[in-house]
C-alpha cells in the first residue's frame, strides 16, 4: 500500500473520533492530516523536506485567529519562493476603518488596497459629496448608513462598527478632523504629512493620548518590503560605513487651484508633500536624528502655481554617525522618486522608491577585476495593505505602532528647520537625540 493509500485509511479512521473531540484537538489533527496527504500526493516530486514539512507552508500548527488554508507548492525548490498563502484573518475578527475624504489618494490606493489587507476592513465613509460617497460605498459593499458629513462626523462615535479611522484629507484639515476623531473614540491613521505645523502635530499626539486611542501616521515606506532590505544593509554595515544618502522627490504638478498650490491647505509647496518622503525614509534608513540643516528653495513666483507656495527646495542633513544627506524636492520637474546610498564598499538605491509600485533595489560593487551589478527582485506587496495592516494588529494586540505621532512630529520640526534655515541662508542645529529609533514604536519586522 502506498503512502496515499495509507493517508486516505487514517483519515476515515479518524474521522469518526473527530466530533467527539475538543475544537482545537480537531484543527490540530485536521491540520496534521492536510500535511502527510499533502505529503504524499506532492512532498517527494515537489519540493517537501525531510522534515516531511511542505516547503512555503506556515500554518501547520499553531492557534491563529482562525483555520488557515493551506495549498501544496506548484514550483521546484529552485524557484523563486511566492511565501505562504495570504489567509487573512475572518472577515467579522478584522479592524473596521471609516475613511475620511474621497479623493485621489482615497479612491486610486487606498479602498482598493483593503481587498489585499489581512486584518482592516472597510465600513464607513466620510465625504462632502453624498452622491459620490453612495456610489463608492455600493462599490466597496458599504451599508449607506455608514456614510457621514464633515458636519455629522463626530456621530461616529456611536457606530461600533467603527474602530479606526483613516484620514486622507488636504494636509491643513488633518489636525481637525485627528482630534475630532479621538474625542468620537477612535484610533487614528492621518496621512503625511502629518499635519501643517509643529503646534498641531501636538495638540493631535494629545488628544489620542487624553482619548487612550492609538496614532499612527500613514509613512507607507516604513512598510514595504525592499526599503527594509536597504535599511538592514545600512545598519548592518553590509558594504562598509554609508558616508553620503541622495534622494530627490519631484513631479511637474498642474492645475494652480488645487488645495496642494494653497498655503492654508497645504502648509507649504513640495517640501511637505513630497520632500517629506526624502527626509523621513533617511530618518528611517538610518535610526538617527539630525543635527543640523542646511536649505535653499528656488520659486519662480511669476509662475501662476508659486503665488502661495514654494516650488524646489534643496536641502541636506547631517547624522550623527557622520552621513550626509542631499535631499530635493520639487513641483517643476519630470517625475522623479529615487534615492541612493553610497557606502565604503557599494553603491545601491532605488528607482523608483517612493511610487506605489516597481520597485527594485540595484545595487553596485566591485569584485576582482570586476564591477557587479545586481537588481534583485522580490513579489510586490501592496504598501497600503502593509500599513493598514501594521495599525490593525498594533489595535489588536494593544501595541504602539511603528511610525506614531511622534515620527511625524519629529518630522515637522526638521521641516519648520529647513523652511527657517533658507529663509536665514545659514545651517540650522536641531537637538540632538543618542540612540536610534527613538520616536518609532513596534517594528513590523516583529508583528509578522
Ligand atoms: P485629493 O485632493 O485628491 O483628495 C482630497 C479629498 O479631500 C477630496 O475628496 C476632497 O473633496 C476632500 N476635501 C474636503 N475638504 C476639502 C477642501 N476644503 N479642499 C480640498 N479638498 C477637500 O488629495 P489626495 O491626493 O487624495 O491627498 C490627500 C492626502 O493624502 C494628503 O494629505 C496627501 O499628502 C496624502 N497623500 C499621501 C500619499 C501617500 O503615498 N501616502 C499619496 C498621495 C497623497
Amino acid at each position: 500500500m502506498n503512502l496515499f493509500n495509507q493517508t486516505i485509511i487514517a483519515m476515515e479512521q479518524l474521522s469518526s473520533q473527530l466530533l467527539e473531540m475538543p475544537l482545537h484537538r480537531r484543527r490540530f489533527i485536521f491540520r496534521s492530516t492536510q500535511t502527510l496527504l499533502s505529503v504524499a500526493l506532492f512532498g517527494n516530486m515537489y519540493g517537501a523536506d525531510a522534515s516531511g514539512m511542505v516547503a512555503s507552508h506556515d500554518a501547520m500548527t499553531g492557534a491563529g485567529p482562525g483555520d488557515k488554508i493551506i495549498l501544496p507548492p506548484l514550483e521546484a525548490k529552485t524557484e523563486q519562493e511566492k511565501g505562504p498563502l495570504p489567509n487573512p484573518d475572518p472577515i467579522d475578527q478584522r479592524v473596521g476603518y471609516a475613511v475620511v475624504g474621497l479623493g485621489h489618494l482615497a479612491l486610486e490606493e487606498v479602498l482598493p488596497a483593503f481587498a489585499a489587507s489581512k486584518k482592516s476592513k472597510l465600513v464607513a465613509l466620510v465625504s462632502g459629496d453624498r452622491d459620490k460617497a453612495l456610489i463608492v460605498a455600493r462599490q466597496y459593499g458599504v451599508d449607506a448608513k455608514n456614510i457621514y458629513t464633515y458636519e455629522n462626523y463626530d456621530t461616529i462615535k456611536d457606530n461600533k462598527e467603527v474602530e479606526a479611522i483613516y484620514i486622507i484629507l488636504p494636509n491643513g484639515m488633518h489636525a481637525e478632523y485627528t482630534i475630532r476623531g479621538a474625542k468620537a473614540g477612535k484610533h487614528i491613521l492621518c496621512e503625511k504629512p502629518m499635519a501643517n505645523s509643529v503646534s498641531e502635530c501636538e495638540q493631535m499626539i494629545k488628544a489620542c493620548t487624553d482619548a487612550n486611542r492609538k496614532l499612527m501616521i500613514a509613512y507607507r515606506i516604513q512598510y514595504e518590503p525592499n526599503n527594509a532590505d536597504i535599511k538592514k544593509m545600512v545598519r548592518d554595515e553590509e558594504y562598509g560605513k554609508v558616508k553620503t544618502i541622495v534622494a530627490v522627490n519631484g513631479q511637474n504638478t498642474g492645475d494652480p487651484k488645487q488645495w496642494r498650490l494653497n498655503k492654508k491647505l497645504a502648509g507649504g509647496g513640495s517640501l511637505p508633500d513630497v520632500g517629506i518622503y526624502c527626509l523621513n525614509t533617511i530618518r528611517y534608513l538610518t535610526g538617527e536624528e539630525p543635527t543640523e540643516v542646511f536649505a535653499q528653495i528656488s520659486t519662480d513666483t511669476s509662475d501662476e502655481r508659486f503665488k502661495e507656495v514654494e516650488d524646489t527646495v534643496l536641502f541636506q542633513l547631517t547624522f550623527p554617525s557622520g552621513i550626509h544627506a542631499i535631499c530635493t524636492s520639487s513641483y517643476s520637474h519630470h517625475q522623479s522618486r529615487n534615492y541612493r546610498v553610497y557606502a565604503e564598499r557599494a553603491y545601491f538605491g532605488m528607482d523608483p522608491a517612493f511610487a506605489y509600485g516597481g520597485l527594485q533595489i540595484h545595487k553596485s560593487y566591485a569584485k576582482g577585476e570586476e564591477e557587479i551589478s545586481e537588481t534583485p527582485k522580490r513579489t510586490p506587496k501592496n504598501h497600503f495593505a502593509l500599513e493598514m495592516d501594521h495599525f490593525s494588529q498594533c489595535i489588536r494586540e494593544d501595541k504602539k505602532p511603528y511610525t506614531p505621532g511622534e515620527e511625524g512630529l519629529q518630522d515637522m520640526k526638521i521641516i519648520e528647520a529647513i523652511y527657517a534655515s533658507a529663509i536665514q541662508g545659514k545651517p540650522i542645529p536641531l537637538k540632538k537625540y543618542p540612540g536610534k529609533d527613538l520616536f518609532r514604536g513596534t517594528d513590523p519586522e516583529n508583528l509578522k
